[in-house]
């Protein structure tokens, strides 16, 4: 259930007025609700109910350290990607024996610092980097529990830009290499085989593709146990889509049961690394339009919102639904391209949206909870926006609007 909806006419988030949210903390701002991050980590971690598991939200869809704290006192391990995200689990009270670490090029001071906090596991993305933990781990004289992430060459359907499980790929392990590279682990003195790991994409509408990935990691399990290699977990990755523009994702619990029903009698632990499904709808950026400009050949609305803001439109066609925060308007029915101040022509987040508008105009830009605030920039020199937790009638401010002065911070000039 979505907490954003019409009350008497006007745009709520939870039990607060996204109108009285523009007039106390101004535009643009993320406005996200804490009930719905909570249900929606919570849908998948009671589908998984009696099967050992957990639930590890990817922190790069949305890493403010209010969302990663409300998901800490949940229970929540972490998919992380950079030292970066590791500090943001720490300073938000998560538990670093609950952190899986993903991504492509980890370096040396990543790994030992990873390695001194005691993580969960390293998804080990290639050959070289197991050679590289190991010598690390060999230096501190610790042992690096590893999963290797395998590519299974599995089309997820999805965007060309966020799809991840296709042998063109840069992530993860060819499936036909994934063998050798245990057995090369097996070998090493300090490197732990705990698991193997898989993530083929995001914004995933269908079960099928999940489905065929875990199946061809448990071929995988197979032929490891023949060389006596056990494993203790079983990672699925994220992916699983939502709804933006009549997308019929399906439910966690459907995603869950695809899995849990694949591992019958497996006995492993399952891992699941969802972001965008817990975040997703849980976010909206609103926004004020500044100016209507009719064209000859278009009419744009131009709001105080952007793509340094929210670059999905820009960057993988992401769309969006626009709505008015206040439903009622005596303007006429319109197409607007919805575009930002920004000097770029990619500079939309949304185009021919049949609108009512007025200068002056709340709108809220919706699902835009992941891959919003933390693909934001400062392009343009556009301070970022501020951020805000909804929790019933309570609002948390949880990033400040930053400041001019924050734009050059860390700037100097040449003495
Ligand atoms: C991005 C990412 C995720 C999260 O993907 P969503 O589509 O947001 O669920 C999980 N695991 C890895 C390795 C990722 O790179």
């Amino acid at each position: 259930m979505s907490e954003f909806a019409f009350i008497d006419g006007v745009l709520y988030a939870e039990g607060v007025a996204l109108t009285k949210i523009a007039s106390h903390y101004g535009t643009p701002a993320y406005v996200y609700s804490r009930k719905m991050i909570e249900s929606h980590w919570r849908e998948f971690d009671s589908a998984l109910g009696e099967q050992e598991h957990l639930v590890c939200y990817a922190v790069k869809a949305n890493s403010n350290i209010a969302v990663l704290n409300i998901l800490a006192k949940l229970g929540s391990g972490f998919d992380i990607v950079s030292i970066g995200e590791l500090h943001r689990v720490l300073k938000a009270g998560g538990d670093a024996s609950k952190v899986v670490f993903s991504g492509v090029g980890k370096r040396e001071d990543e790994m030992a610092f990873s390695l001194k906090q005691g993580i969960k596991c390293f998804n080990v993305e290639n050959a070289n980097e197991l050679i590289r933990l190991n010598e690390v781990a060999a230096h501190l004289n610790k042992q690096a529990p590893v999963s290797l992430r395998v590519n299974p060459d599995v089309d997820a359907n999805t965007h060309p830009y966020i799809s991840t499980g296709l042998k063109e790929n840069k992530f993860g392990i060819a499936f036909e290499q994934a063998k050798e590279v245990y057995l090369q682990a097996k070998l090493m003195s300090n490197i732990n085989i705990v698991g193997v790991d898989c993530h083929i994409g995001s914004q995933i509408t269908k079960l099928n593709p999940f489905k065929d990935a875990l199946e061809c990691i448990l071929v995988l399990i197979d032929e490891l146990k023949q060389e006596d290699i056990e494993l203790h977990h079983i990672d699925i990755g994220g992916g699983l889509g939502i709804n933006y523009q009549g997308d019929e994702p399906p439910a966690r619990a459907d995603y869950v049961k695809v899995i849990t029903d694949t591992l019958k009698g497996r006995g492993v632990e399952v891992l699941m690394e969802p972001g965008r499904s817990i975040v997703g709808n849980a976010g909206v950026l609103l926004t004020k339009v500044e100016y209507l400009n009719a064209t000859p050949y278009h009419n744009f609305a131009v709001v105080d919102a952007a793509m340094n803001d929210l670059i999905r439109p820009a960057l993988y066609e992401g769309w969006h639904d626009i709505k008015r925060v206040v439903e009622s308007s005596n303007a006429d029915a319109i197409d607007y391209d919805v575009v930002g101040p920004i000097c770029e022509t990619a500079d939309f987040l949304g185009k021919n949206r049949t609108l009512q508008l007025e200068q002056g105009d709340l709108l809220a830009v919706c699902s835009a909870g992941a891959y919003g605030f933390t693909m934001a920039s400062n392009y343009n020199s556009r301070p970022k926006v501020c951020e805000l937790m909804v929790d019933g009638e309570q609002i948390h401010v949880i990033r400040e609007r930053e400041t001019l002065d924050d734009l050059v911070f860390g700037e100097s000039l040449v003495s």
